[in-house]
């Protein structure tokens, strides 16, 4: 009966979306290299084949599932019920005026911050450190070098399902804050492009210091797949140095290890599982709560099914 339904699922899903993948494994597009099959996975050329498919979607009665560059997300082993909308590879326009920028929600972030530091214009160095893209940056108010997204965004058009329409809302309706958004609160919503106001700058030094920021990450990170950093920052401390603190450095569950280099990654050694990082998550938040009394926060977001 099960399998009855799924195959008439599947029929449905591959009407309806004709250029999907159907069954595919979504490990192959986290940077934690985890993650089981989405039912469907779809990789629109466009702002208004997104938009049309969420609707087609969501008149179906099928959820749907945003992915950018999966970069800050834990895709549990199940996989992700419905359809799954991956935009790393699509929608990556970049538009600069003076010293105004739009980037759609595809764009990667350090191609952001190269192309607007070649063009001599400050503000978005930071983002060189930052795999993901504009919409996941936008998402998760991504930030780095005691910089953030907040900081330089000026609006972002985001597509609401329940009215249908693409809003253009502007940084403070987006509500950005450590790493969040109001987007946390309104599953659906989804960040098609983004505008910056840049300064401008002598693209020069900017390169320069895009290349400092890169030869930092080369020595303070580990060279293996996993999503940055999977907590958050406990009020007035650093996650990696309390995660250190409570001795969890090079614990491991199965293929996943809290990193030697640095704690607050949890690093996959190949072929590891989402329950295993869910279980290290369990481990060091209860172990870092007993021994230093730290609450710790999941910066990383948990998408799919068990
Ligand atoms: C090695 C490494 C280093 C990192 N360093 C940093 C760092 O220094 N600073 C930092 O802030 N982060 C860092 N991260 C985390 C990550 O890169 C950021 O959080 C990034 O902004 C996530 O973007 P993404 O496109 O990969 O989003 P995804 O991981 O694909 O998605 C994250 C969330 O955003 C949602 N989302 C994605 N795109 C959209 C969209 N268009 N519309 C609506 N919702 C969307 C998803 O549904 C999901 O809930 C790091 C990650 C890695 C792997």
């Amino acid at each position: 009966m099960c399998s009855i339904f799924s195959a008439v699922h599947k029929e449905t899903l591959q009407r309806l979306f004709p250029t999907a993948k159907l069954d595919e494994p979504l490990r192959r597009y986290t940077a934690w290299k985890i993650g089981g099959p989405a039912d469907a996975l779809l990789e629109p050329s466009s702002a208004g084949e997104l938009v049309q498919a969420v609707k087609t979607a969501l008149e179906h009665g099928i959820p749907v599932t945003i992915l950018g560059g999966g970069t800050n997300v834990l895709i549990l082993d199940g996989g992700i019920r419905g359809l799954t909308v991956r935009l790393a590879k699509a929608l990556t326009d970049v538009t600069v005026t003076g010293t105004s920028v739009i980037a759609d929600a595809g764009v990667l972030y350090p191609v952001l911050a190269n192309t607007t530091a070649g063009k001599g214009l400050a503000g978005l160095e930071f983002a060189t450190g930052i795999p993901g893209t504009v919409g996941g940056a936008v998402y998760m108010n991504a930030g780095a070098y005691g910089s953030e997204t907040r900081e330089v965004l000026v609006w972002a058009d985001v597509y609401k399902p329940e009215s249908g329409q693409v809003e253009r809302l502007p940084n403070a309706g987006l509500e950005l804050s450590y790493r969040r958004s109001a987007l946390h609160d309104r599953p659906g919503w989804t960040v098609l492009r983004a505008a910056y106001a840049l300064v401008p700058g002598e693209a020069g030094e900017l390169k320069a210091r895009i290349k400092e920021f890169r030869a930092q990450r080369m020595t303070g990170s580990p060279n293996r797949p996993s999503c940055g950093s999977t907590f958050k920052r406990p009020e007035g401390d650093y996650p990696g140095r309390v995660i250190e603190a409570a001795g969890l450095k090079g614990t491991r569950v199965g293929q996943i290890e809290v990193s030697p280099i640095h704690a607050n990654y949890f690093v996959n050694h190949g072929g590891g599982t989402a329950r295993d990082v869910l279980k290290l998550i369990e481990y060091s938040r209860e172990t870092v709560r007993d021994k230093l009394g730290i609450k710790l926060e999941l910066e990383v977001r948990i998408l799919g099914e068990p």
